[in-house]
């Protein structure tokens, strides 16, 4: 099937409206159904910098890779022509940091809820204990429910330790 007849024009040849020869570099990685992908990277590089690029490495299935990739970031572009794909970058960043400050809330809260149970066992330690507490959960106004929340638990727990004496 290598023989550029029996396969029909690539896309790059396709959209050159040129002869695709036999040889044709672009054949194996744009075939004639990647006509809007090769649109797209056509876009962002020339015909002879996408060779350049395919030239520059060995391996056939890095090659691939590459295609592969090119084809992925003039898609993002076409999309998105200001930012491409920084955008996705950027909103992934924020995503993670979200997602890590949201994770610290939880061990925060975890450590803290174990402090109470702690303290449940030990009423002798409840003075030092509540002040580091209540410290550590400064840090974190924006939840103003959680902070009610854990207010309410702290005075059912002292509570609950003065009934014990
Ligand atoms: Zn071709």
């Amino acid at each position: 099937m290598n023989d550029a007849g029996a396969r029909g024009k690539c896309a790059a040849c396709k959209y050159q409206r040129k002869r695709c020869q036999e040889n044709c570099p672009l054949a194996p990685f744009f075939p004639s159904n990647k006509f809007e992908d090769f649109k797209n990277v056509n876009r962002l590089y020339k015909v002879s910098t996408i060779i350049e690029m395919l030239n520059s490495v060995a391996d056939n299935e890095k090659k691939a890779k590459m295609v592969e990739t090119l084809i992925l970031e003039a898609k993002i572009r076409s999309e998105n022509p200001v930012y491409g794909s920084i955008a996705i970058q950027n909103k992934l960043k924020l995503q993670i940091e979200e997602t890590m400050k949201e994770i610290d809330l939880v061990k925060k809260t975890t450590n803290y809820f174990k402090e109470l149970r702690k303290r449940a066992f030990c009423p002798k330690k409840n003075e030092e204990t509540s002040t580091s507490g209540t410290q550590s959960f400064q840090g974190h106004k924006s939840d103003s429910t959680l902070e009610k929340a854990t207010t309410i638990t702290v005075n059912l727990a002292n509570q609950d330790v003065e009934k014990d004496r």
